[in-house]
C-alpha cells in the first residue's frame, strides 16, 4: 500500500488530500516538516515532522536520523513557543493510539490557554499502594526486557 508521506517526499504527489499544495516548512538532509491537515479551530496550525525515509516504527529509525529528527522537532518547538503559550508533542504509535499514517511522525500542536483543544481525555482512577507497586513491578520487568 502506498504511503502519502513518502509520496510528498518523492515529489510524486504535489497536492494534499485537502486539495491544497504540499509545502514543506523546513527541510534537513533526512527530515522534513509541514502543516498537518488537521487545523485546530483556535490555533494557526499544527506541524508534523517526519523522517524522509519510510519507517513505520520509531525504533526502526537509525540513531543518527533520529538525532536529526529530534533536533528538527526541538527547533519547531522553539519556533512555536516563541508565539504560543506552549505546545503538545505527540507521536501516535499504532492504530489503537490513533495512528492513521504508518510513517512514523511527530505532531507539534500549538497551545494557548482557552484554546479548547483536548488532546486525549481519559477517565482516571485512584490507585492504592498495592496496585501502584503491582503496576510498577510489572512495567519495570517489561521495560528491562527491552534493554
Ligand atoms: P496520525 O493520526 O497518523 O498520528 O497522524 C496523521 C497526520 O497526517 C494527521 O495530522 C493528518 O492530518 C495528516 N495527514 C494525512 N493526510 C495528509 C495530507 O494529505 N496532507 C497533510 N499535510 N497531512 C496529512
Ligand atoms: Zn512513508
Amino acid at each position: 500500500m502506498g504511503c502519502i508521506f513518502c509520496e510528498f517526499v518523492s515529489g510524486e504527489r504535489k497536492i494534499q488530500l485537502n486539495g491544497l499544495p504540499f509545502l514543506p516548512l523546513k527541510e534537513t538532509e533526512n527530515t522534513v516538516s509541514f502543516l498537518s491537515m488537521d487545523f485546530p479551530e483556535n490555533e494557526d496550525g499544527h506541524i508534523l515532522v517526519i523522517p524522509k525515509k519510510h519507517y513505520q516504527f520509531v525504533e526502526k529509525i537509525p540513531k543518527n536520523i533520529h538525532h536529526e529528527l529530534n533536533d528538527h522537532v526541538i527547533s519547531i518547538i522553539m519556533a512555536v513557543r516563541s508565539y504560543h503559550g506552549g505546545c503538545n508533542i505527540l507521536l501516535n504509535d499504532g492504530k489503537c493510539a490513533g495512528q492513521t499514517v504508518f510513517h512514523a511522525h511527530y505532531h507539534i500542536v500549538p497551545r494557548d490557554s482557552g484554546d479548547g483543544i483536548k488532546i486525549e481525555v481519559w477517565k482516571k482512577k485512584t490507585v492504592d499502594e498495592n496496585e501502584f507497586r503491582n503496576i510498577h513491578n510489572k512495567l519495570s520487568k517489561i521495560i528491562k526486557s527491552f534493554g
